[in-house]
């Protein structure tokens, strides 16, 4: 069996600071159908507010709709206001944690070191991160690419055993196609992809490299989901805009098929 036959496409929205709870509640409601529809083929994963997090595990029991938090503090508890901890949202029915997103990494000044340790806590918590990486546009446009992205998974992964890396989920998403409309080309992502699955070989090893699912996020909408989720690579989508209407998510859903 070639490696990538093993890995299950995964399809993930993001939702970001959207939806209150009732709104959660029905589009969820909505993707339902679809989610039965695909059934094995399709792994999907919402990541709605904390807030929306316990409703929707209530709401969907026996579903095969896995949640997400967008985000969480290395520390177990303790003296860390606003903050929720990786435990807590295992508590939760989390079954995975974004981490790294570029929204935090600009707007709330996290670094490699800082989602290192949050992924060794969303694994030690028995979740599986969703790490998120990605260059800026002018980062690509000095041919930096590559070299961005090798840092921060270096960075992301430092320290973490081959065996919990291959139940990470990575997300390649350049910074200048996040909510502007403009996505990478299925050439970009797929050469990006490809790179990362190198990186994971030489930094683990083939069976690792072959494990890992590489998302590609980055303004995927119905469009243009078909052609990047059949790159070789690309083993599914990171969805934020798209991912707020049901239609549109369920149509980038079926593409994965
Ligand atoms: C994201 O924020 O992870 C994302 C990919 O957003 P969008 O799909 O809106 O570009």
């Amino acid at each position: 069996m070639a490696v990538s036959a093993r890995r299950r496409k995964i399809v993930a929205g993001n939702w970001k600071m959207n939806k209150t709870v009732p709104e959660a509640l029905a589009l969820v409601r909505e993707l339902r159908g679809t989610v039965a529809a695909v059934g094995d083929v399709v792994e999907v994963v919402v990541a709605p507010t904390f807030l929306a997090l316990q409703p929707l595990h209530v709401a969907l029991e026996g579903a095969p709709l896995q949640l997400a938090a967008q985000n969480c503090h290395w520390e177990s508890s303790g003296a860390f206001t606003g903050e929720v901890s990786a435990p807590m949202l295992a508590e939760l029915g989390c079954a995975y944690v974004i981490v790294g997103h570029s929204e935090r990494r600009q707007l709330f000044g996290e670094t490699d070191e800082s989602v290192n340790k949050k992924a060794r806590a969303v694994v030690a918590a028995g979740m599986k991160p969703i790490l998120c990486v990605g260059e800026t546009l002018a980062e690509r446009e000095a041919n930096q690419t590559l070299d961005v992205v090798e840092r921060q998974v270096r960075g992301g992964l430092a320290g973490i055993e081959a065996k919990d890396v291959a139940t990470f989920v990575l997300a390649y998403e350049p910074v200048w196609a996040i909510g502007t409309g403009r996505n990478a080309t299925s050439a970009q992502a797929q050469e990006v992809h490809a790179a990362i699955r190198g990186l994971l070989g030489r930094l683990y090893d083939g069976e690792t490299a072959g494990r890992v699912r590489i998302q590609y996020g980055g303004s995927v909408k119905p469009d243009n989901a078909a052609e990047l989720l059949g790159q070789p690579d690309i083993d599914g989508a990171l969805v934020g805009g798209a991912s707020l209407k049901a239609g549109d998510f369920a149509a980038i859903i079926k593409a994965a098929t």
